[in-house]
């Protein structure tokens, strides 16, 4: 599934062909849009941005198109004389005068007031989105120490959308690795210095991926080994999908536990659990 940067770029390329157009027609055959296009056609788009692993586009009319691409939605952008030829389900297609952007095969598609958009059942439970600027490294630290996630595992905490949103399955293996908090372990059981260093991962690993397509190793690293010829595989993530491999830190064994049915790839010597 996209993380939260994934799904930002996302956000960013359709805001370049949609933001100040007007919706000049298009298509609206997902059922909770049929009948509903007179709140986004002949509307200017105002803002195209996501929040957590949603998106969220803001027309004119005071409305906002919330939806939720899980495993199978997908954007496209062309220019409007572009056939996309696509075997997906059209749930949504913007015209302007030069773009046409489309959403396929997403099921999780919504329209509501513009001032309502927080009490949306699924945004509603979000935690702070890491990608929101106003969600410092202090914020996070913050967060890390209150009640409602202290006693809960790392490994649950950085993929479970109501602690933390927009984080998913490689940024979890990646945080806990730069932050060395082994997986099981839990805030309550880290000193202060490792608690403010898993909040600074959890910020910057999450804006460097965002920023860097996903590329969460340091970047110098990324560089050095894509200068020896290294495929992009082997050098974007420091642990994540490197198990059996040696950590790109230590040189010790990446190994692969499974949480609920999820992947996740840690190095024991770099990550040293401290529950006793
Ligand atoms: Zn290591």
């Amino acid at each position: 599934m996209p993380e939260g940067p994934e799904i930002r770029r996302a956000a960013d390329r359709i805001g370049k062909a949609l933001i100040g157009k007007t919706v000049q027609a298009g298509q609206w055959p997902y059922p909770s849009l049929i009948d509903q296009s007179h709140l986004i056609e002949g509307h200017e788009v105002l803002s195209v941005t996501s929040r957590g692993k949603a998106m969220l586009i803001r027309f004119s009319s005071g409305w906002t198109m919330y939806s939720h691409n899980q495993l199978y939605g997908r954007w496209t952008v062309h220019l409007r004389t572009t056939d996309p030829r696509s075997n997906r389900s059209l749930r949504a297609e913007f015209l302007t005068d030069k773009h046409a952007v489309r959403l396929w095969s997403a099921t999780d598609i919504s329209l509501l007031p513009t001032p309502e958009e927080n009490g949306h059942t699924f945004l509603a439970r979000l935690g702070p989105d890491v990608l929101d600027e106003h969600v410092t490294t202090e914020v996070l630290a913050k967060h890390l120490r209150s009640m409602k996630i202290y006693r809960k595992k790392g490994a649950t905490l950085m993929l479970d959308q109501r602690s933390f949103a927009g984080l998913g399955n490689y940024l979890r293996s990646e945080i806990l690795h730069a932050a060395g908090v082994h997986p099981d372990d839990r805030p309550c059981d880290l000193d202060e210095a490792t608690l403010d260093r898993w909040a600074k991962c959890i910020k910057d690993i999450t804006v460097q991926a965002y920023e860097h397509k996903g590329i969460t190793v340091d970047l110098d690293v990324a560089e050095a080994s894509k200068a020896r010829g290294e495929p992009r595989r082997m050098w974007r993530h420091a642990v994540f999908c490197r198990n059996d491999r040696p950590c790109l830190s230590c040189g010790n064994l990446v190994l692969r536990k499974r949480y609920a049915g999820r992947r996740l790839d840690y190095c024991p010597t770099c990550q040293p659990s401290l529950r006793s």
